[in-house]
């Protein structure tokens, strides 16, 4: 027996593997943006000017349509303007995100799908969902901190980002209103600010800050430099970490806005003098994203010591595939981002066509897990919803795979309570679906599953 095992150690030496799977460490380094006929004489030097992306970031329907008229068909501008009007998320795209979109074939690609939504292909939401599904405003200790676990906070320092994606778990807040969709706000305010800080300083408790929002890209150098400060000398912060997708919808920032660069770079440096990190947590979610200018604006940030940690979210047909995820891995891996999280989706409203179920969640952490070293394997996640918090996406106490319905618990930070995600209906067998539209059986899968749970406990 144990020689038969040694000889097929032998005989199944490593295959010489194919130069195909590698091919994640190649980036797009020509003109690309020179291919929209909008942008065909758009030089390096301003298509890498910050300030050429912001001015030429399109923020309304007609601006898009405009720039894309002679690209794509009339159908596709047709589908887009309706799906606009139906979407709590205004619109927001930057020419560099546009440029990365194939336009051969729109209705396929994975960053059109994040940020432009056609009606055609919007479906029905799921019965069971909300705007706020983490419900983060009841967890809101000041209207800009959110106080949820014993050791971390979540400081929402301002309302706006770079690009606006359609799946945001902050669209009851983030960007301007939408037709559907009036914001609360918690736009930059220095009032608003000193009381969330207040009430970190009078929580010895409190570690780690959370700097989001939006995006914390569009801080001004002064304001990434008024937050960090004041955040690391509080005596009891450890950690700190700024929250921002700018370095995949935008990365010539990094490379041009020397002022901002500067301010990140002097609160990491104040942090060192204190013994405290600080680390800048990014938003990936295709490969595509990641081009030769992404990979010289991590240079720049490796070069200064800054550490870049990722979370990518689990969106249909752009990522769900193991193959997808694994080359978004991979890439990320190789130039220096830490691959933290892989997210389930909220539940969030008007993009039920971008959800998973769970079950697909747990087939690609399979796949992930033992290609690439342990710290640059993500842990897949669920945000559970109504305020559990993150988990990990194996610890269901009970998953019910014909009705789509999962439980978690979540002891260190609601004790004793059950929380429910729901699969999208795609993913449901029909008459599964149809009994989703019925108040009653909604109520009958419900306590099922929450039956099934607590017997599970003991
Ligand atoms: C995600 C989150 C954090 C940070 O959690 P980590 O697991 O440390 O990344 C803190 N507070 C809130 C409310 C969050 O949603
Ligand atoms: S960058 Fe983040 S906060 Fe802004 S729209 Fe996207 S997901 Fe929402």
């Amino acid at each position: 027996m144990v020689i038969q095992n040694v000889l097929k150690i032998n005989e199944n030496l490593k295959p010489v593997i194919q130069m195909e799977s590698l091919k994640y460490r190649l980036f797009t380094q020509y003109e690309f943006w020179r291919d929209i006929p909008e942008f065909a004489n758009v030089s390096e030097k301003d298509f890498l000017n910050y300030k050429w992306q912001t001015k030429n970031s399109i923020y309304d329907q007609k601006t898009l349509i405009k720039t894309i008229s002679n690209i794509a068909s009339k159908e596709f501008i047709e589908a887009a303007c309706q799906g606009f009007s139906r979407v709590p998320m205004a619109v927001r795209i930057t020419p560099y995100l546009l440029s990365l979109i194939d336009w051969n074939n729109p209705w396929n690609d994975p960053i059109r799908k994040q940020f432009i939504p056609v009606s055609t292909q919007l479906i029905e939401d799921h019965p069971m969902l909300s705007f706020d599904s983490l419900h983060e405003r009841q967890d809101a200790v000041t209207s800009s901190l959110v106080h949820r676990y014993p050791q971390k906070a979540l400081f929402l320092a301002l309302d706006t980002c770079p690009a606006y994606c359609r799946f945001c778990t902050r669209s009851y807040a983030v960007g301007q209103n939408t037709n559907i969709m009036k914001k609360g706000n918690f736009s930059v305010d220095s009032k608003r600010w000193e009381e969330a800080f207040n009430y970190i300083e009078s929580h010895p408790e409190l570690e780690d800050i959370v700097i989001s929002g939006g995006d914390t890209y569009n801080l001004s150098a002064e304001q990434i430099k008024t937050i960090g400060f004041r955040l690391l000398q509080i005596p009891q912060i450890r950690r700190i970490r700024f929250a921002s997708k700018g370095l995949a919808v935008m990365p010539m920032k990094v490379l041009t806005d020397e002022n901002w660069l500067d301010a990140i770079t002097s609160v990491l440096e104040l942090g060192k003098k204190l013994y405290k990190e600080v680390a800048l947590h990014t938003h990936f979610n295709h490969a595509n994203e990641i081009t030769g200018i992404t990979q010289r604006a991590m240079q720049k940030f490796f070069e200064r010591g800054l550490v870049v940690r990722d979370q990518t979210v689990l969106l249909r047909g752009i990522n769900d595939t193991s193959e997808q995820m694994q080359f978004l891995i991979q890439r990320l891996s190789y130039i220096n981002i830490q691959p933290y999280y892989v997210f389930q989706h909220d539940l969030v409203k008007g993009v039920e066509d971008l959800r998973t179920s769970v079950q697909t969640a747990i087939d690609i952490e399979k796949s992930l897990r033992g290609i690439i070293a342990g710290f640059k394997t993500p842990t897949v996640a669920i945000d559970a919803p109504a305020g559990g918090g993150k988990r990990s996406i194996h610890s269901y106490e009970y998953y019910n795979r014909k009705t789509g319905v999962s439980v978690y618990t979540a002891p260190s930070v609601r004790p004793g309570k059950y929380f429910l995600y729901f699969d999208p209906l795609h993913s449901l067998a029909e008459n599964i679906r149809n009994a989703w539209k019925d108040p009653k059986q909604q109520q009958i899968m419900c306590d099922e599953a929450l039956n099934e749970a607590r017997k599970a406990k003991f």
